[in-house]
């Protein structure tokens, strides 16, 4: 395959004639996407096509939202502990397990991926608060599946509306529980798409599974032999099984993978994660 180059003149040609069927507002906003590198000066061309800004109705607007990146994305995985949809019904059922990100476990005893929880918003709640119900939920599912190793609440849009206090709650579950219990504010009106949700799921990672003032997490990591070949592979969340490749490749050439996820990740691998000596960051695209 050969490469023509255009001359810079004929170039910008070319990128008129893509974008002037575009209406005024639309085509000034699809420039921003399209550049043309200098040769001679390849270095000066701009990054493009543009991230992290809000889509255009019609163009590329099929994108999660922050709720879905936290909970079908980084947190959702996590296996072994349970993830509240908290809020309306509709965010939970259609984050369903829909995203295929394969896990190996008992489901309901050590695993709980392909079940949905949520807290079932009804009107009453938003306008009294859910939060009562929301401690509720937590016990209903301490007392069902006592095996869990902990819990995330993923919120939902009409959370972050009335201003319920979900930190409140997790702070107060967590000390009754003895176990990591997560607030994320994931509403999804935050950010320009899922994104934001990944960085607010993986603050709350930082926050509240590295840094916890309410339960000493640490109980919850595995005793690992120290070795110069740990390491963590971050940022695959296994769909279809990939994560399960880059591990085998991994440890064919003698790495000794301690924690993986969020992809069939565990609490104990997160806890685990500051103790290696490499972290694989895996690039996904969304
Ligand atoms: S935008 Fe809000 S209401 Fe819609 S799915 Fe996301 S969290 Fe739910």
């Amino acid at each position: 395959m050969t490469t023509e180059v255009l001359p810079k003149e004929e170039a910008q040609g070319v990128v008129e004639e893509i974008v002037q069927s575009y209406p005024k507002k639309a085509k000034k906003d699809r420039e921003k996407h399209i550049n043309i590198v200098d040769e001679n000066f390849p270095k000066d061309t701009k990054c493009v096509p543009k991230s992290n800004v809000k889509s255009r109705p019609g163009v590329m607007s099929v994108r999660g939202c922050a709720y879905a990146g936290s909970k079908g994305v980084v947190w959702g995985p996590v296996k072994d502990m349970i993830h509240i949809s908290h809020g309306p019904v509709g965010c939970g059922y259609y984050s369903w397990s829909g995203r295929r990100n394969y896990y190996v476990g008992h489901t309901g005893i050590n695993t709980f991926g392909t079940m949905d929880f949520t807290s079932d918003f009804q009107e009453r709640d938003v306008v009294f608060g859910g939060d009562k119900k929301l401690t509720k939920i937590i016990e209903e599912i301490e007392m069902l599946f006592p095996l869990n190793k902990g819990i995330t609440i993923q919120s939902e849009c009409p959370i972050g509306l009335i201003g319920d206090d979900i930190e409140a709650v997790a702070r107060q579950m967590s000390k009754q529980v003895n176990k990591p219990v997560v607030p994320v504010r994931c509403e999804g009106f935050r950010g320009v798409s899922q994104s934001l949700g990944h960085h607010i799921a993986n603050d709350t990672i930082r926050d509240w599974i590295f840094e916890n003032k309410q339960v000493n997490t640490k109980e919850f990591g595995q005793d690992i032999p120290d070795s110069p070949y740990n390491i963590a592979i971050i940022g695959d969340y296994n769909i279809g099984g990939d994560a399960w490749t880059s591990r085998k490749i991994l440890e064919d050439i003698s790495l000794n993978v301690v924690a993986q996820w969020s992809g069939d990740g565990t609490l104990s691998e997160l806890v685990n994660t500051p103790k290696v000596k490499l972290n694989d960051y895996t690039v996904t695209v969304l």
